[in-house]
């Protein structure tokens, strides 16, 4: 899942709404670690909160940040136009049909029990070099009888704000915090997929260990046993030979580098 956009690029309802929400951790990637989420009762520093009593719910004044800086998308990205998706983001089903695409955010199956703003279409856009790459994963599968199902690619920046607006409401933002919801994407910039693999004929999908989303230790890519190992290797091999790196807390999540990486806020159609 991974990553939420810059708060700048957020209309000023959706910040007016991130900030009256109550959360138990209040700053930024340095300061927001481990210890304060599990309630210390000493403030990070800097983050100008009263001391907490352990229990009590401290009013929030920002949103949940992902503590592990490694798998947020960079502050320093910049927002690409409406244009510039359009000209970028490619349609990874166009570059090859028999890729098999279940967008879970654009109906209710998903976590958030709703479809998340900013999906419309059944849709799966990457970056053209991304989109491309995966399709000679796609090739590469074929002769084994297996592809590639997608669940979620390019995620507009909306999504993910209501994505991190939903841990606050659950009270659940050590979901961003330990980096199974990141709070900056690298899916807004059309440069992460999440997914699995399937029987290509019948498009039943082999044995993960655990569905999408599953924000837990079980869906540590490593933490498998018999088939399951087996399985996630396959996916992990296949992708890593066509330069997609696996995060090792989300089997089903890969991300892609490309030269001039931006965000977008593109509704998917
Ligand atoms: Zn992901």
């Amino acid at each position: 899942m991974q990553d939420p956009s810059t708060l700048r690029g957020a209309s000023t309802n959706t910040r007016k709404a991130m900030r009256i929400v109550a959360i138990a951790c209040i700053v930024g990637a340095s300061a927001c670690n481990r210890a304060s989420a599990t309630q210390s009762g000493t403030p990070a520093p800097g983050n100008g909160a009263a001391a907490r009593t352990p229990g009590v719910t401290t009013p929030a004044t920002t949103s949940p940040v992902t503590a592990n800086a490694s798998v947020r998308a960079a502050d320093t990205i910049p927002t690409g136009t409406a244009a510039q998706a359009e000209t970028l983001l490619v349609d990874v089903q166009a570059l090859d049909r028999t890729i098999a695409v279940d967008m879970r955010y654009r109906n209710a199956n998903n976590f958030t029990g709703a479809p998340l703003p900013g999906y419309q279409g059944n849709h799966a856009l990457m970056r053209r070099e991304a989109a491309q790459a995966l399709a000679r994963v796609q090739a590469s599968l074929r002769s084994q009888g297996l592809g590639l199902k997608v669940w979620d690619a390019y995620r507009p920046v909306r999504a993910t704000l209501a994505m991190v607006a939903w841990t606050v409401r659950v009270h659940r933002e050590n979901l961003v915090i330990d980096g199974y919801i990141a709070d900056r994407s690298k899916h807004n910039l059309g440069v992460a997929i999440d997914l699995t693999l399937v029987r290509l004929v019948t498009r039943q999908e082999l044995d993960m260990g655990t569905p999408h989303d599953e924000f837990s230790s079980a869906a540590h890519t490593a933490n498998a046993t018999g088939a399951v190992t087996a399985n996630r290797a396959i996916l992990v091999q296949a992708m890593a030979a066509q330069k997609f790196a696996n995060y090792d807390q989300e089997w089903w999540h890969f991300s892609f580098d490309v030269a001039n990486p931006m965000r977008f806020d593109t509704i998917v159609r």
